[in-house]
Protein backbone atom coordinates (compact mmCIF):
# COMPACT_ATOMS: atom_id res chain seq x y z
CA UNK A 1 0.00 0.00 0.00
CA UNK A 2 1.37 3.19 -1.01
CA UNK A 3 1.27 6.65 0.51
CA UNK A 4 -1.58 7.86 -2.18
CA UNK A 5 -3.53 4.38 -1.13
CA UNK A 6 -3.15 4.95 2.63
CA UNK A 7 -4.47 8.58 2.11
CA UNK A 8 -7.73 7.56 0.21
CA UNK A 9 -8.28 4.71 3.00
CA UNK A 10 -8.15 7.85 5.41
CA UNK A 11 -10.06 10.02 3.59
CA UNK A 12 -12.88 7.21 3.32
CA UNK A 13 -12.22 6.34 7.20
CA UNK A 14 -12.48 10.29 8.23
CA UNK A 15 -14.88 11.55 5.32
CA UNK A 16 -12.24 13.61 4.44
CA UNK A 17 -12.90 13.99 0.63
CA UNK A 18 -13.71 18.09 0.34
CA UNK A 19 -10.44 20.11 0.28
CA UNK A 20 -12.73 23.72 -0.75
CA UNK A 21 -13.19 26.65 1.16
CA UNK A 22 -13.62 26.75 4.70
CA UNK A 23 -13.62 23.52 5.85
CA UNK A 24 -11.76 22.33 3.33
CA UNK A 25 -8.72 23.87 5.33
CA UNK A 26 -10.36 22.75 8.52
CA UNK A 27 -9.69 18.91 6.63
CA UNK A 28 -6.20 19.77 5.60
CA UNK A 29 -5.24 20.79 9.22
CA UNK A 30 -6.81 17.52 10.31
CA UNK A 31 -4.82 15.11 7.69
CA UNK A 32 -1.56 17.10 8.95
CA UNK A 33 -2.23 16.75 12.13
CA UNK A 34 -2.82 13.17 12.14
CA UNK A 35 0.26 12.82 9.22
CA UNK A 36 2.60 14.24 12.50
CA UNK A 37 2.38 18.57 11.93
CA UNK A 38 1.04 19.82 14.76
CA UNK A 39 1.34 23.72 15.65
CA UNK A 40 4.01 23.17 18.84
CA UNK A 41 4.81 26.43 18.12
CA UNK A 42 1.26 27.87 18.49
CA UNK A 43 2.28 29.92 15.69
CA UNK A 44 -1.43 30.73 14.82
CA UNK A 45 -1.90 34.85 14.36
CA UNK A 46 1.45 35.50 12.82
CA UNK A 47 4.72 33.98 11.53
CA UNK A 48 7.17 36.06 12.14
CA UNK A 49 5.70 39.17 11.59
CA UNK A 50 3.33 37.91 8.66
CA UNK A 51 -0.24 37.24 9.21
CA UNK A 52 -0.32 33.21 8.66
CA UNK A 53 -4.17 33.58 7.85
CA UNK A 54 -2.75 34.89 4.53
CA UNK A 55 -1.93 31.48 3.72
CA UNK A 56 -5.36 30.20 4.64
CA UNK A 57 -6.67 32.69 2.81
CA UNK A 58 -5.12 31.80 -0.09
CA UNK A 59 -5.99 28.24 0.16
CA UNK A 60 -9.52 29.19 0.91
CA UNK A 61 -10.07 30.91 -2.55
CA UNK A 62 -7.87 28.33 -4.64
CA UNK A 63 -9.00 24.64 -3.94
CA UNK A 64 -6.38 23.56 -6.59
CA UNK A 65 -3.82 24.33 -4.37
CA UNK A 66 -5.04 22.30 -1.42
CA UNK A 67 -5.67 19.53 -3.73
CA UNK A 68 -2.38 19.72 -5.40
CA UNK A 69 -0.71 19.70 -1.81
CA UNK A 70 -2.93 16.47 -1.19
CA UNK A 71 -1.45 14.83 -4.23
CA UNK A 72 2.11 15.96 -3.30
CA UNK A 73 1.91 14.34 -0.38
CA UNK A 74 0.45 11.03 -1.85
CA UNK A 75 3.62 11.04 -4.12
CA UNK A 76 6.50 11.48 -1.59
CA UNK A 77 7.77 8.56 -0.14
CA UNK A 78 7.41 8.95 3.59
CA UNK A 79 6.87 5.90 5.66
CA UNK A 80 6.23 7.99 9.19
CA UNK A 81 3.48 10.22 7.32
CA UNK A 82 2.28 6.69 5.88
CA UNK A 83 2.61 4.98 9.47
CA UNK A 84 0.89 7.99 11.32
CA UNK A 85 -2.23 8.01 8.70
CA UNK A 86 -2.08 3.62 9.02
CA UNK A 87 -2.30 4.34 12.81
CA UNK A 88 -5.76 6.39 12.44
CA UNK A 89 -7.36 3.45 10.27
CA UNK A 90 -9.18 0.58 11.59
CA UNK A 91 -7.58 -2.90 11.68
CA UNK A 92 -8.39 -5.48 9.14
CA UNK A 93 -8.53 -9.31 10.24
CA UNK A 94 -9.16 -10.94 12.91
CA UNK A 95 -7.86 -12.44 16.22
CA UNK A 96 -6.09 -16.12 15.45
CA UNK A 97 -6.64 -17.72 18.48
CA UNK A 98 -10.34 -16.52 19.10
CA UNK A 99 -11.24 -15.34 15.76
CA UNK A 100 -12.51 -11.53 17.28
CA UNK A 101 -12.12 -8.77 15.04
CA UNK A 102 -8.64 -6.99 15.51
CA UNK A 103 -9.32 -3.69 16.36
CA UNK A 104 -7.31 -0.78 18.51
CA UNK A 105 -7.97 0.19 22.04
CA UNK A 106 -6.96 1.04 25.94
CA UNK A 107 -5.20 -1.42 27.52
CA UNK A 108 -3.93 -1.31 30.97
CA UNK A 109 -0.36 -2.27 30.29
CA UNK A 110 1.20 -1.61 34.72
CA UNK A 111 -2.20 -1.59 36.56
CA UNK A 112 -1.56 2.53 35.75
CA UNK A 113 -1.45 3.53 32.76
CA UNK A 114 -3.07 2.94 29.52
CA UNK A 115 -1.59 2.53 25.94
CA UNK A 116 -3.12 2.27 22.89
CA UNK A 117 -2.34 -1.13 21.65
CA UNK A 118 -4.00 -2.79 17.89
CA UNK A 119 -4.59 -6.61 18.37
CA UNK A 120 -7.32 -8.12 20.07
CA UNK A 121 -9.16 -7.03 22.93
CA UNK A 122 -9.76 -10.48 24.23
CA UNK A 123 -6.39 -12.20 24.15
CA UNK A 124 -2.90 -10.96 25.22
CA UNK A 125 -1.82 -9.88 21.59
ZN1 LIG B 1 -8.30 -13.16 20.48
Amino acid sequence: MDLHDVIAKYQDEKKLHHFEGSSGIQNLCKLLGDMGYHDRMNRMGHYGDQPLGNLVDFLEDNPGAMEAIITWIGDQDNEEWKENLKSELPIEGECEECGAPLETFMKDIDGINLEEVHGCPNCDS
